[in-house]
């Protein structure tokens, strides 16, 4: 969990690789499904692009048939997901039914001068959603993803006016649930302010069995 643009997402596609588990990121399913144009998908859409949160009955449907696949038997990230009291609550009910626990709350801060700068700068991959930076993580080939070859574009939310807006709800909303998890003893906070090279072995060290 964290703000917009505090790293969330590199983090969790890097603990995905570390456990060799599947990542499910609550943003890139739903820009998928207004990508595709479902009926959701273009609802979400609009709260997207005003950098509202989505409503929760849409992103815990699709978190929920997403978390009913095979493939995340052996354990799973969340990425961007729960966002709001509703949405732990329905994770509770999921978690249960699925006969899975929480093992680690990863909680990121970052500043909000620091997250205007780098989501102005940030591009992501329209086909596999991998994120680049145009100063720190550059594509070989400019406009182009390393890893599938798709066209780099900006996001729609990725505008200083809707980074604030964004970072607002975040606080209002998201940031408090974060105290659920501190209670039970599963939070682990880290600095979204880090350099690249330096994020996997904090992780590693965060997420050990002795720490
Ligand atoms: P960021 O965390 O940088 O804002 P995300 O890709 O995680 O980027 O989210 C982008 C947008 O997708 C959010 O502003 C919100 O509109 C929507 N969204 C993502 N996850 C959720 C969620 N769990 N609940 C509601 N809306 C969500
Ligand atoms: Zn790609």
């Amino acid at each position: 969990m964290g703000p917009p643009g505090s790293g969330k997402g590199i983090r969790a596609r890097i603990i995905g690789k570390m456990f060799d588990i599947p990542v499910i990121t609550a943003g890139d399913m739903l820009r998928e499904a207004a990508f595709n144009e479902t009926e959701e998908g273009l609802v979400a859409e609009g709260y997207m692009n005003r950098g509202e949160l989505v409503p929760d009955n849409i992103v815990i449907t699709i978190v929920e048939e997403r978390l009913s696949r095979p493939d995340v038997g052996k354990g799973f990230v969340l990425d961007g997901f729960p966002r709001s009291m509703n949405q732990a609550i329905a994770l509770d009910r999921i978690l249960k039914r699925l006969d899975a626990k929480i093992d680690y709350v990863v909680a990121v801060s970052a500043r909000p001068e620091a997250i205007v700068v780098r989501l102005s700068l940030r591009r992501i991959c329209s086909k596999c959603g991998a994120i680049y930076h145009l100063k720190d993580i550059m594509p070989k080939v400019e406009g182009v993803c390393d890893e599938c070859g798709g066209k780099l574009i900006q996001r729609e939310d990725d505008k200083e006016d809707i980074i604030r807006r964004r970072f607002e709800v975040y606080e209002r909303q998201t940031f408090p649930i974060i105290e659920r998890y501190s209670t039970v003893g599963k939070l682990k906070e880290t600095s979204g302010e880090l350099e690249i090279e330096e994020i996997p072995s904090v992780l590693e060290k965060l997420l050990s069995p002795r720490s």
